[in-house]
């Protein structure tokens, strides 16, 4: 399948109108690999069109970045630079709409030491975050994809046209087709959403337990008060409604940091740092990752839960049916923006401040001592197996079910 320009356009500006929502005399900030320049400049040309003031680009190689871990020395690698840090800074003073179209190659880094990369990521992140926190909550973004050839060839390794298989998947999993109309069907759909979100907010559930005969056996507290999102948010220097992630199925919260028991069994492979961790299971006490056993990739999943503090608790809990149209697609795409959209998930590492009334005010130490967790990492691994049961504990001690079987329970 080679992919119409009418179709690429078509999406190109579903990302740009519906996703980051674009608002006249924004800049944008568009992150995108050289590979995929010419989708980039359909991007670039809505962003325009729809009345973006200026459009930046960063432009992204897997090559260059395996050709600097291969050859340049660690120091060099983690340092980060008085022209980059500017220019982190004036992002927090222009709050452009952020476009990511991701493409990575999974297997981009792989070989490589992964002590390394945690370590390149561990200090970069340090004197990024302030600027990342800086922009939290305060502007539009949405991570879009575009398939790569390396990535493609990693989905589906025998056939002939891979590239063309995953566009066929991409496309329907952010529901573009030659005849539809995207824009009514993503309302539909994050208008579903949104209502099983206002449920399980009604609900007001103080925890909830997992349990699925693949070994999972789990309990999670939930923060009085922290809301359950999913789909779209709201600038609130705007009111600009914007889609983060396209695709998107997920219903999430932050639960309480440091507040979990019991085992977490995942039911797909995680590619993190470009690396394949799979068939793993993690086991907390007192809310914190105390063991973890991965067929492959223990290390890195070790080194993982390891990158600081808090790393080793639940920053996210996110609730997706099995009915997913990614997981129709049937295979793994080694791209978190599609697996966790899957099924059912959670996170280490940095939890969302937002959920929490006025969270987007508070400062992230005020967010913290609230229950968000607050971590350089946010991973999220999938444990939505095909019978997993989820009961929702309300303040009075009853018990609703809320998954049964992977799926809505009602
Ligand atoms: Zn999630």
């Amino acid at each position: 399948m080679s992919v119409s320009e009418k179709l690429l356009r078509k999406y190109a500006e579903l990302i740009v109108r519906t996703g980051v929502n674009v608002q006249p005399g924004q800049i944008v900030q568009l992150t995108i690999s050289v590979e995929q320049h010419e989708f980039a400049a359909l991007v670039i040309e809505e962003c325009y069109k729809a009345g973006a003031k200026k459009v930046n680009v960063d432009w992204t190689s897997d090559v260059q970045s395996r050709l600097n871990f291969t050859y340049a020395q660690q120091d060099m690698l983690s340092a980060v630079l008085p022209w980059e840090e500017a220019k982190m800074k004036q992002m927090t003073e222009d709050l452009p709409c952020r476009i990511f179209i991701v493409s990575d190659d999974p297997d981009a880094l792989s070989g490589i030491d992964p002590q390394k990369i945690s370590a390149v990521m561990q200090s970069r992140s340090a004197v990024m975050k302030p600027y990342r926190n800086a922009i939290e909550g305060r502007h539009q973004w949405v991570i879009a994809a575009h398939p790569s050839e390396k990535w493609a060839k990693k989905c589906f390794p025998d056939a002939q046209d891979a590239e063309g298989k995953l566009w066929e998947a991409i496309l329907r999993t952010v529901r573009v087709t030659d005849d539809n109309d995207p824009v009514a069907e993503w309302k539909a759909h994050t208008d579903f959403i949104e209502e099983k979100a206002a449920w399980l907010n009604s609900q007001a559930f103080t925890s909830l337990e997992y349990k699925s005969s693949n070994g999972t056996d789990f309990t999670v507290e939930l923060i009085p008060g922290a809301r359950w999102e999913g789909a779209g948010m709201k600038n609130p220097l705007n009111d600009a409604f914007y889609i983060p992630n396209m695709p998107t199925e997920e219903i999430f919260t932050s639960p309480y940091a440091g507040k979990c028991e019991g085992t977490l069994v995942a039911v797909k492979p995680l590619s993190w740092n470009s690396q394949i961790i799979d068939g793993f299971s993690i086991t907390f006490k007192d809310g914190k990752a105390v063991s973890c056993r991965a067929e492959q990739g223990q290390e890195l999943l070790e080194k993982m839960i390891k990158m600081d503090e808090c790393a080793c608790m639940l920053g996210e809990v996110a609730l997706v049916p099995k009915e997913s149209p990614v997981n129709q697609c049937g295979f793994l795409f080694y791209e978190t923006l599609f697996d966790e959209n899957a099924c059912c998930h959670c996170a280490l590492g940095m939890g969302f401040k937002e959920v929490l009334p006025g969270g987007d005010d508070l400062t992230v130490e005020q967010a913290q001592e609230k229950g968000i967790n607050d971590s350089i990492i946010h991973v999220d691994f999938m444990v939505g197996a095909d019978d997993l049961s989820i009961d929702g504990m309300k303040p009075d001690g009853t018990k609703v079910p809320v998954f049964r079987n992977g799926t809505w329970a009602s």
